[in-house]
């Protein structure tokens, strides 16, 4: 019998879900497929990583109500290419359709599992699933990117209909999964990990929370932000559903869903800001990159309180604040004239809702090398954010139990110092 598959990869999730409700309103029984892939799998250092721990709970999650309907996940564990070279061998597939990924390494792995596909006569459809606009919908009057991130945002509002939010039906057509034998998911363990004991923010829609996000968002001792990064970087909500129900509460939030798809486009038509300034000229600064130091402020012993307790909390729980997490990434790229690269790699390790797009812009925009990023004479104070954002000091005392006792370090660095010496710095590259 011939089937079509369906390859899960970012979007964990069976309602609204665009590739798959193609698929199961197409004419042959849909094989639900995910792939434990080894290629990035083997990129990651730490065995008890959230992030598989996060994909895997909801692969068992998926694979039980697709069980339900009499169907299963077929899991694969390797890389993409001997996935498909198994599959074919065991199916006869017509057609595998999949939600679109814009990720340089996304891309180069569909072009290849399209040639493969091809190959063996079976058709590959893309479909846009993880973002409202897709690269090519949003760009200027003569179709060149946008780089700077206000008249990108009025544009994207501006071309916003409610078709574009409205969500796909998927379970209507769950009657046309392919029917077959459940075999067991492999475990963690099986797939070179091991399970911690992380609770996972919720995928619920808080609304009364959203209704009052523009004033609560900068304050990082409380729950003001709606925390559902991980779920928008896997896909376990959809952004159609939350931008409509959230983008209708709050304008602020909606322009944060505006800023992530902004990275998503800057990384797509410029992927080489992996690795170099997006402004390249500010490749030219000699960073420090002192390692012990760079220890420090991984470690959250720098001595600048809000920017320990920042560190403090994403290694014990995989998440900071926003706030905080610009102030940290100021304080290590200005303070310390450390490679943005460098932070940003240590985030890319840490971050629970770690995405590539959002990761690099975030850096390059706090260093002051990115597309739309603050001069760079902007520089922080840790102090005057404090005062702002934490003035009665409940986030710094959540995260540092010894604050104000002899073991809390000195500053590392005197505040004036490293001002200046980044300047300095800053502007000898920049005169050029
Ligand atoms: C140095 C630095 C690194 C960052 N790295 C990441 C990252 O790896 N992954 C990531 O998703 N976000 C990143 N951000 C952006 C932002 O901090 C997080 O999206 C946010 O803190 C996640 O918490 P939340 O889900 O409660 O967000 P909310 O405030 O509730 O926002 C809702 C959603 O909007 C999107 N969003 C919000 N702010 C931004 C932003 N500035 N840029 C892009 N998207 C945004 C996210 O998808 C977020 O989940 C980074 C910011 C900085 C300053």
């Amino acid at each position: 019998m011939k089937i079509a598959a369906f390859w899960f990869r970012r979007d964990l999730r069976l309602e609204d879900n665009a590739g798959l409700y193609h698929a199961l309103k197409g004419e042959h029984p849909v094989l639900p497929v995910f792939i434990f892939d080894t290629n990035i799998l083997e990129e990651l250092e730490e065995k008890a990583d959230r992030r598989v721990q996060f994909i895997h709970q909801h692969i068992v999650a998926l694979d039980k109500q697709l069980q339900q309907w009499g169907s299963a996940l077929e899991v694969h564990h390797g890389t993409p290419g001997e996935a498909f070279a198994q599959l074919t061998a065991k199916y006869d597939i017509a057609c595998v359709y999949t939600n679109r990924d814009y990720e340089p390494y996304a891309s180069r792995r569909d072009e290849e599992i399209a040639r493969f596909l091809k190959q063996h006569d079976i058709a590959f459809r893309t479909f846009k699933d993880q973002v409202v606009f897709d690269y090519s919908e949003v760009v200027k009057d003569d179709g060149k990117p946008y780089t700077v991130f206000t008249p990108y945002s009025k544009k994207w509002l501006s071309l916003l209909t409610d078709d574009h939010l409205r969500s796909y039906s998927t379970l209507k057509y769950k009657d046309h999964f392919h029917k077959v034998n459940h075999k067991a998911i492999p475990s963690l363990q099986s797939l070179g990990f091991t399970a911690g004991r992380q609770a996972f923010p919720p995928e619920a829609i808080d609304e009364a929370l959203i209704r009052h996000y523009s004033k609560t968002r900068d304050i990082p001792a409380i729950e003001g932000t709606s925390r559902l990064g991980v779920h928008l970087r896997f896909g376990t909500i959809s952004i159609r559903t939350l931008a409509r129900r959230a983008g209708a509460l709050s304008e602020t939030f909606l322009s944060e869903l505006i800023w992530r798809e902004f990275f998503m486009m800057i990384l797509w038509h410029f992927p080489r800001v992996i690795n170099t300034s997006f402004r390249e000229e500010y490749d030219r600064i000699k960073w420090r990159n002192h390692e012990k130091e760079f220890e420090r402020w991984c470690t959250g012993q720098t001595g600048y309180p809000i920017v320990d307790a920042g560190m403090r909390q994403l290694n014990a729980t995989g998440f900071m604040h926003n706030r905080v997490r610009m102030i940290a990434a100021s304080f290590l790229t200005k303070h310390l004239l450390i490679d943005w690269r460098w932070g940003e790699a240590y985030f890319a390790k840490k971050l629970l809702d770690y995405d590539l797009a959002a990761n690099n812009g975030n850096w390059q925009w706090a260093a002051g090398c990115g597309c739309d990023a603050a001069p760079y004479f902007r520089i922080f104070s840790p102090q005057r954010q404090t005062e702002k954002f934490d003035p009665g000091g409940q986030y710094l005392k959540a995260w540092l139990p010894d604050l104000g006792s002899e073991d809390y370090p000195e500053p590392m660095v005197d505040h004036t110092v490293a001002r200046e010496r980044c300047l300095a710095a800053y502007k000898k590259a920049l005169q050029r």
